[in-house]
């Protein structure tokens, strides 16, 4: 690998080079994105420096990239650095592409319903260029004040909305890219084409290993007629679920559902607690008031008790304020919720339906085994979708309790495996969960991605060490 100085001098005597910074601020800056130092990771830290450049179009992409590919430096593709598995961490001494300053909104049709927008524009700001002409977007992260449109496709994100209109991969119609080589491809954007495999569904959820999306389109919707808000509370988690199972099998599907069986404060994995339910329908006058009449009837049939609707009123209006108290945590102005040193983690879990509840009581009784504590149990979008918060005090060090904890996670991956599951429905894998990249596709599985992978990036620049 070619020193980054060669590279900069090459980059600043180009033509139209983008703006760049280097030095140890802009290390601390980028050394790490979501994957902080309270999760279950125990980080390298081998990266002595990185180079930052910021495109401000397609262009300087690619001539960024065709460098970099020249030199054999290492490219990590950055949005706004909220992913939570170290896909936008820097592995070794690397040229950093900041997307941010590509954040233009390029075109909007309401006859046509779609967006083309750059990618490293904020799904808040496509969202409120959107709402101008009564249309929004189907994706609707907890990050998304901050999160960027480029970042979300290259984790195939999913929202709170993700029950109506699916992951981030159902909606992007078309893509631009620039290839590790720093070829510049540009896909139709169709809904549906029977022309060979999708290069657009390949490069969403890559997680930047395979090129850098510089712009893309997406369906949209026009603005719901009617929006109703529904809570519920269960004794159990249990009957909670069969709710949402009934809901499912009945094809009566809301638009947003978070189901979650919330202890007190950290407690013992093993016990059963009560949950509660959050519902959002929106649509057609019709079509919501038919769909809130069947969601109470199944929802009372299964135990459930319906809560005061300003109570999912205010767990919808106050759904992105996590990532606004992340951001005090994580520049020291506000402490996490569970105070001293611990360490916290979660997995976001595909589990088929009828072995949920199964795996709910041994993925307790791991964590019980561990020591490690259950701060909620939940489900997201559909039955199917199950995820684990957990949490472990730092009694030792903390370096220890990472290592425990990831052990935990380490079983919690190999018990949903083993159960025929899929080990994260949302975030993506990064470095974080690459070890388990074998079990999840297969031994020839992995070795064809590898192949797909080493096509396109022969020289192995592009977001190294990633998923792979
Ligand atoms: C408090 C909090 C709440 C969250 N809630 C959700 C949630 O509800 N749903 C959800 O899905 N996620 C959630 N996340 C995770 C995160 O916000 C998403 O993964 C988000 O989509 C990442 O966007 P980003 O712009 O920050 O990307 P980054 O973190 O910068 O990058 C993510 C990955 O994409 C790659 N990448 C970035 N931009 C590009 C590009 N233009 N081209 C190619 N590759 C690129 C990076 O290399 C990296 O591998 C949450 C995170 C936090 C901190």
């Amino acid at each position: 690998m070619q020193s980054l100085e060669r590279f900069i001098k090459e980059l600043e005597e180009s033509a139209s080079p983008p703006a760049v910074a280097t030095g140890a601020e802009v290390l601390s800056q980028y050394r790490r994105d979501g994957l902080r130092e309270f999760r279950a990771y125990v980080a390298p830290e081998v990266v002595e420096r990185v180079v930052v450049v910021y495109p401000e179009d397609t262009l300087q992409v690619s001539n960024v990239v065709k460098l970099a590919n020249k030199l054999r430096v290492a490219v990590v593709p950055f949005g706004a650095g909220t992913g939570l598995m170290g896909g936008a961490m820097p592995l070794r001494d690397s040229v950093m592409v900041d997307m941010r300053r590509m954040n233009r909104c390029l075109h909007i049709s309401r006859e046509n319903r779609l967006v083309t927008a750059e990618a490293g524009i904020t799904l808040e700001a496509v969202q409120a260029k959107l709402r101008t002409e009564g249309l929004m977007l189907g994706h609707d992260p907890w990050s998304l004040p901050r999160a960027t449109l480029g970042g979300s496709i290259s984790t195939n994100g999913m929202g709170y909305t993700a029950a109506g209109y699916g992951s981030i991969r159902r909606q992007v119609l078309g893509l631009e890219a620039v290839l590790p080589t720093g070829e510049v491809v540009e896909t139709r954007p169709a809904e549906d084409s029977s022309v060979g495999p999708s290069l657009t569904q390949l490069l969403i959820g890559a997680e930047g290993t395979l090129g850098i999306i510089t712009k893309a389109t997406l369906r949209v919707h026009l603005l719901p007629e009617r929006q109703s808000f529904l809570g519920y509370e269960f004794e159990s988690f249990g009957e909670g679920f069969r709710a949402i199972q009934e809901m499912y099998q009945r094809r009566v599907i809301p638009t947003g559902l978070d189901f979650g069986e919330q202890p007190e404060g950290p407690s013992d994995p093993e016990a059963e607690y009560p949950s509660e339910l959050f519902l959002m329908v929106e649509g057609l006058t019709e079509e919501v008031e038919a769909k809130v009449a069947r969601i109470t009837r199944i929802s009372e049939a299964n135990g459930g008790r319906r809560k005061d609707d300003s109570w999912a009123l205010d767990f919808w209006q106050h759904r992105h304020d996590v990532i606004y108290l992340y951001e005090k945590v994580v520049r020291g102005e506000a402490k996490p919720w569970w105070g001293g040193e611990a360490v916290f983690d979660f997995v976001h879990f595909y589990i088929p339906s009828d072995r949920v509840l199964q795996f709910r009581k041994l993925s307790g009784q791991v964590l019980a085994r561990h020591g490690v504590s259950l701060v909620e149990a939940g489900l997201w979008k559909q039955a199917e979708l199950f995820s684990l918060a957990f949490l472990k005090p730092a009694e030792s060090s903390l370096e220890e309790t990472v290592r425990d904890v990831s052990g935990t996670v380490d079983e919690l991956i190999q018990l949903c495996h083993g159960m025929g599951g899929s080990m994260e429905y949302c975030h993506g894998v990064g470095v974080k969960l690459a070890k388990h990249m074998v079990q999840e596709h297969g031994q020839a599985g992995l070795e064809a991605l590898r192949r797909i992978k080493q096509a396109l990036d022969p020289n192995n620049i592009m977001n190294p060490g990633k998923l792979y």
